[in-house]
């Protein structure tokens, strides 16, 4: 007994959208077939009928805080991979800056084991780069291999010493694993909340300058053109770094780049205030930096979208913007958000905007994921892309609610989530 996903509207090429029956089976895509040509027989299965709406392979997050453990009062595994679930992802990459970090064989196995009888999709661990994230001894990066991690970041801070980031490259590159870098160099930031630019001025704050992060991505290209490493930016958000990964990119230097909705849709002239949902690092830059990561992700440069899911609790986002922490919740609002204003405005095609959501993270990072194809994991999102509605905290899965897109109307809302050909989430 499987299911039949009837009527699936799946991209075809551009905005064009074929019509597709879809058969699961166990865990995998049993069969397609073309819903012009011929009717399947249904009897003895479950139907979900997704006529009006996009099906897509489940959406691929290489960069979230999932909080467990030591931080469950934001988010757990549980918690997260439901948020997940209820934004159309069914595969999601977690930082390991968590208490205590991921820097151990105990913990990778911990988190591994949380998200097989706690979480509802799949999730792949990093492991920290050096231990305790503190930038001093490299953690054991063939036994965290070993113990099932997909990469190594420090993500949440940079990697302060060349040295130490050049040892982690060539110890990376000699066992065939990336290196994922939060780029952001600390003498140039401290006590800064907001970018340098019209919101700093205006409030006569100290402002973080653009290479405080640029400074990262340039060292770091030399250091992964020296090692022959396989090299990832985290979260780009500015146009120098845009710059220098392109020209990188341009000397076949190995490197790739990822970038969060948020960079993509606001700037830091639209903080409304000394509001700390609109406190995130790296911090919302200006509206040239805006164009120059769409840019970027339009020529390939950068090649996909990640959300960057960084839930705090309440009462720690409402200390005020000096002390409350860095960080926005992402998953259940990234395909609205990106739809409705790069895709139903003509901008971007559904198919480009799908890709890098999917297939490209997938590419990137190795994983026989991201398509929809017989005899592969059926993970799947079903997607309505008519239908508007208003960002509603309230109703988010997440234990988070720190966003600063509450009240947009958006559209592309997903509607129904199969993880490895099971229902995780339903709208109904
Ligand atoms: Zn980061």
């Amino acid at each position: 007994m499987g299911i039949w996903i009837l009527n699936a509207q799946v991209v075809a090429s551009g905005n064009e959208l074929t019509k597709q029956h879809i058969l699961v089976e166990g865990n995998v895509i049993e069969k397609i077939v073309d819903a012009a040509k011929e009717q399947p027989d249904t009897a003895g299965h479950t139907v979900i009928d997704a006529a009006g709406k996009l099906v897509t392979p489940g959406l691929i997050d290489m960069h979230v805080h999932l909080r467990e453990p030591g931080f469950e009062h934001k988010e757990t595994i549980a918690t997260g991979t439901r948020s997940a679930a209820r934004g159309g992802y069914t595969t999601i990459a977690c930082m390991p800056n968590t208490r205590p970090v991921i820097d151990t064989v105990e913990t990778v196995k911990y988190v591994l084991d949380k998200a097989a009888t706690e979480g509802v999709v799949r999730v792949l661990p990093y492991g920290c780069i050096t231990k305790n994230e503190l930038g001093r001894e490299l953690t054991d990066f063939d036994a965290l291999k070993e113990a099932g991690v997909i990469g190594y970041t420090d993500d949440g801070v940079g990697v302060q010493s060349a040295q130490m980031m050049k040892d982690a490259m060539a110890k990376a590159a000699s066992i065939g694993m990336p290196v994922i870098a939060h780029c952001e160099d600390n003498t140039l930031v401290e006590g800064a909340w907001v970018s340098e630019g019209a919101f700093s001025k205006k409030h006569g704050l100290k402002g973080i300058p653009n290479e405080s992060e640029a400074i990262h991505v340039g060292r770091d290209v030399l250091l992964a053109e020296a090692t022959g490493v396989h090299y990832h930016v985290c979260h780009v958000s500015t146009e120098q770094s845009v710059r220098l990964i392109r020209h990188a990119k341009q000397f076949g230097i190995k490197v790739t780049a990822e970038v969060c909705p948020h960079h993509l849709l606001l700037s830091d002239e639209d903080i409304p205030g000394m509001d700390a949902n609109w406190k995130m690092n790296p911090p919302l830059r200006t509206p040239r930096d805006v164009q120059a990561c769409i840019e970027g992700l339009l020529d390939g440069t950068i090649d996909i979208i990640v959300t960057d899911h960084a839930p705090h609790s309440e009462e720690e986002k409402a200390r005020g913007v000096d002390l409350a922490p860095f960080g926005i919740v992402g998953f259940e609002t990234a395909f609205p958000l990106l739809y409705t204003k790069f895709v139903a405005t003509g901008q971007w095609t559904l198919q480009f905007l799908v890709e890098k959501m999917t297939s490209l993270p997938a590419q990137v990072f190795g994983l026989p994921l991201g398509t929809l194809e017989v005899g592969k994991e059926a993970d799947i999102a079903i997607i309505d892309l008519d239908a508007e509605k208003e960002v509603n905290p309230e109703e988010f899965a997440s234990k988070g609610r720190n966003t600063p897109f509450t009240g947009w109307k958006l559209k592309g809302w997903p509607t129904l989530t199969i993880f490895g050909g099971k229902v995780v989430w339903s709208e109904a």
